[in-house]
């Protein structure tokens, strides 16, 4: 395996390895299936493959662990992605009738990409990310984590880096889990500020009425603040640029300081976007205070904040149950990296360009081989990597789950009385 770049695809040899000696098989299991002997949460679970040359094989299941472990090196995908439970296991899909075969159950799932950033971002463009702008993706972790954990009560939240420019959260507590499409519709509404994917050229909304915010963005509007004066201000100086400070102008309700603020900033180019925000609130502070044209202004300065800092959702991947979503610990074709959890506690501290690639993994693996001068194969060889961390944030997570499961059907035992 030596020889490998880290930036390079990963090769079918690469990716075998991969699979065999690496992909924490047992961990994805337990997480998927929240208790240590096969459920429907498991057994009707659909996998779908993608298989070099891009050919894309769905409805797999499988009844244990080691079954989809078997077939994963078998069929040697670039990449697998987990769909919902269904009524009947996907593979029997042919032998029931139409209308029989449903998706049930699912994951209540999220994906924040960069892509929807790309008309703010300033330091990097197209499929390029580096730390800095790594800046939006950890705002959007904080405001969506705190929102689904404080408005919606869930628990069992595990965030997962996408292995080049996005992340995915999965939420896994029970009530998530049965969601209908339309309910999964209204929570994702509830969650857009701005939208994003196909949507993303669509205006911000987020009054109720012509004044109050709902409640969900007064709680995160004082955090946005601290993040729109830290990255769009200081770091990404988002209205250093002409064209940056017209779009800024644009969301400004007053035609008069549009027009003396342009006169300013183009007689001195060098003005930060600091300080044309302080620009910007002076004018607002010289009007009197009450006037319906002030008030205006400074809900206009609440919107402006919301706009460039509140996640943007790619709206369509939680919508349906049967929206398949690649799975955690998969390897990005493109950059070699892996799909690793993130805590989103530490999402500050967290550098996509220190996730581990396969090719250094594997290398890894090649050094403690030699040093332990092992000829046989081993399993769970993650252990001996740098991959360890992160599959014990997934077992950790798994655990609480199975926790509960374990503690319900307890209850349910003692009530039956
Ligand atoms: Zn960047």
């Amino acid at each position: 395996m030596s020889g490998m770049d880290d930036s390079s695809p990963a090769s079918p040899e690469v990716m075998l390895t991969f699979y065999r000696r690496l992909y924490p098989f047992k961990s994805i299991f337990n997480w998927l299936n929240h208790e240590h002997t096969p459920t429907r949460l498991f057994t009707h679970r659909e996998f779908a493959f993608t298989l070099q040359g891009d050919v894309y094989l769905r409805y797999n299941s499988f009844a244990t662990a080691d079954e989809l472990k078997k077939l994963v090196c078998q069929l040697n995908p670039t990449r697998f992605e987990i769909g919902p439970i269904y009524t009947t296991r996907p593979k029997d899909k042919k032998t029931v009738r139409a209308g029989a075969f449903n998706a049930v159950q699912r994951e209540l799932v999220f994906d924040i990409d960069m892509t929807d950033y790309d008309p703010i971002r300033t330091c990097c463009s197209g499929a390029d990310i580096c730390n800095r702008c790594w800046a939006f993706i950890s705002a959007a972790v904080h405001v969506i984590d705190q929102g689904i954990r404080e408005q919606f009560g869930y628990e069992h939240l595990l965030w997962v880096y996408s292995g080049r420019r996005g992340i995915h959260l999965w939420i896994s507590d029970k009530e998530a889990m049965e969601l209908t499409d339309d309910q999964r519709k209204a929570i994702v509404g509830w969650m857009t500020v701005i939208h994003g994917g196909k949507e993303s050229s669509k205006k911000l909304s987020i009054r109720l009425n012509s004044r109050s915010l709902p409640p969900s963005l007064k709680s995160a509007l004082d955090h946005l603040a601290a993040i729109f004066s830290d990255l769009i201000l200081a770091d990404q100086n988002c209205f250093g640029s002409e064209e940056g400070y017209e779009t800024l102008l644009q969301q400004v309700p007053d035609s008069r300081i549009v027009g003396d603020l342009r006169k300013k900033w183009q007689k001195d180019p060098t003005r930060s976007s600091e300080d044309k925000w302080m620009d910007l609130k002076e004018e607002i502070k010289k009007m009197d205070k009450g006037t319906p044209q002030r008030v205006a202004l400074t809900l206009a300065l609440e919107d402006i904040i919301f706009n460039y800092t509140y996640p943007r959702l790619d709206a369509e991947v939680s919508k349906h149950r049967n929206h398949l979503l690649k799975a955690p610990f998969c390897v990005h074709p493109k950059t070699g990296r892996v799909c690793v959890p993130v805590d989103p506690e530490r999402i500050d501290e967290f550098k996509p360009d220190r996730v581990p690639t396969v090719g250094q993994l594997l290398r890894e693996l090649d050094t403690v081989g030699k040093a332990e001068g092992e000829v046989e194969e081993h399993h769970s060889d993650w252990e001996k990597t740098s991959l360890k961390p992160y599959v014990d944030m997934l077992d950790k997570h798994a655990l609480r789950l199975m926790d509960e499961v374990r503690r319900s059907k307890r209850e349910m035992v003692d009530t039956s009385w």
